[in-house]
């Protein structure tokens, strides 16, 4: 039990969330790390969607709203946190779901397809032999993508995605959004649009942008997609956590 009042609570409840999910099976070892990572760079952030990550957030929507064959690609780490997002964001875009792994096992595939469709997902693509185009990449299990999904797709929204992959995506021509809380990894570098927030923040946000977003005209959104420039937005992004830890450095931070 983690007690109402513990400062760090919705962290902790998030963790839970993981780690439950390491439990059934369907999220790895090397989810629990990756996560921990990211928890490293929200602290930096101040655990809050900043500017930056909205104005990302809402050229993304109008991005899937736009794409002509538009792919939520859902991994473990993002099937335990935001089920019920992916699954209202999918909705709410046209996009197709598909069960993408590093560590790829039918067991696994079958686990995620079941925790989706457990919270409305209609369609799962992905799963055993539907996976079976590739894509040109190096390593891992991950090269395997549904033919009706991410390899025809256009935009490919990969909520959490390693750098090797979203190269690879971007050398197929393909539109790639990914959320990443680490301004410095090589998925935040190589992404169309890098989100720099907390996935179980950046989803639901996601969800509102769509509802809102939907009413507005094509070139409208085709206009917000294309003022947006992703290497402007991390700089953005960079300078701001500089300058709250210069400012928290010059207040200090004891208790
Ligand atoms: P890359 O492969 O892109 O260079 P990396 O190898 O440093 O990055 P990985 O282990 O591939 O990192 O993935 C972990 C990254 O995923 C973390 O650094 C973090 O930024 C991101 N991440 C993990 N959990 C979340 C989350 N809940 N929300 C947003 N980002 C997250
Ligand atoms: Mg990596």
């Amino acid at each position: 039990m983690i007690p109402p009042n513990h400062p760090r609570r919705e962290s902790l409840l998030v963790r839970e969330r993981l780690v439950e999910g390491f439990r059934e099976g369907y999220v790895v070892p090397q989810g629990l790390i990756a996560h921990g990572r990211g928890e490293c760079f929200d602290y930096l952030l101040g655990e809050a969607t900043v500017e930056e990550a909205w104005e990302a957030e809402r050229a993304a929507v109008a991005a899937l709203l736009t794409a002509k064959r538009p792919v939520i690609s859902v991994n473990g780490n993002v099937a335990a946190l935001v089920p019920e997002g992916v699954v209202q964001l999918a909705r709410a875009t046209g996009a197709a779901v598909e069960v993408n792994l590093f560590y790829r096992t039918r067991e696994r595939e079958e686990l995620i397809a079941e925790v989706l469709r457990r919270h409305g997902a209609e369609e799962v693509l992905g799963v055993g032999d539907d996976a079976s185009c590739t894509i040109p990449e190096l390593f891992s299990e991950r090269r395997r993508v549904s033919c009706r999904g991410i390899y025809v797709a256009d935009v490919v929204f990969v909520p959490l995605e390693d750098g090797d992959r979203t190269e690879a995506l971007r050398k197929m021509g393909k539109f790639v959004i990914a959320v990443d809380l680490n301004p410095l990894s090589r998925t935040a570098r190589a992404a169309s649009i890098t989100i720099v927030d907390n996935v179980v923040r950046a989803v639901p946000n996601m969800v509102k942008l769509a509802e809102e977003l939907k009413a507005l005209p094509r070139e409208e959104l085709e206009a917000i997609v294309k003022r947006f420039n992703n290497d402007e937005n991390l700089r953005r992004v960079l300078r701001r956590i500089s300058q709250r830890l210069v400012e928290l450095a010059e207040r200090g931070v004891a208790l």
